[in-house]
């Protein structure tokens, strides 16, 4: 793992500072359920990882007729699924939460992080050169896509 310099930013214009001095090269994280893994298999090697666990206003979920539902990034998937404020015409929101993963990783994981997480694929995890890497080849395409999409949904004809 190549090393980088690790913060804990405690205010959003603390945390805002840091990805604006160094754009691309500063990480956020979440529980860092994905992205510990994508740097150990250095898929990433950014020079700062900005854990915004301690800034304030990112963890709350909100709901109300005028502005509708409202969800912080550092919400985790768990209070996702076991809310009482997301209301009965988003519950497929609840279902989800309810079977990504594992407990363990639903009680870290947060909904940016769910969000953002980089590809599943086989060529972008592995040891490939591929397009989302800075490749040339898009391997995916026409090769291995087995776990690549939603396994178990339904087929609409
Ligand atoms: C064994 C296993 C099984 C899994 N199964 C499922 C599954 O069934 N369904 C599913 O949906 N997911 C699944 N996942 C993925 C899991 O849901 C994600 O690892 C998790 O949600 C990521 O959340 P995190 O907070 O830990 O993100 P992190 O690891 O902290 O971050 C993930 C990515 O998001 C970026 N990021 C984090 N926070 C922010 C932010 N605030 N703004 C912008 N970017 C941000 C990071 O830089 C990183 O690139 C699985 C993961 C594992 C390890």
């Amino acid at each position: 793992m190549r090393n980088f310099k690790y913060y804990q930013p405690k205010t959003l214009d603390e945390a805002s500072t840091l990805f604006a001095e160094s754009g691309a090269n500063a990480l956020p994280m979440g529980g860092g359920t994905d992205l510990l893994g994508i740097l150990k298999e250095d898929i990433a090697g950014p020079e700062k990882v900005v854990n915004l666990k301690s800034v304030p206003g990112m963890r709350e979920i909100q709901y109300s007729k005028d502005d509708g539902l409202t969800i912080g990034g550092q919400v985790t998937i768990t209070e996702i699924a076991e809310s009482d404020s997301i209301p009965e015409q988003y519950k497929i929101l609840t279902e989800a939460a309810n079977v990504i993963a594992s407990p363990q990783l639903r009680n870290v994981g947060t909904l940016a992080g769910n969000v953002c997480q980089r590809p599943r694929c086989w060529y972008y995890r592995g040891d490939f050169d591929c397009l989302r890497k800075g490749g040339d080849v898009g391997f995916a395409v026409g090769g291995e896509d087995k776990y690549h999409c939603v396994i178990g949904g339904e087929t609409r004809g």
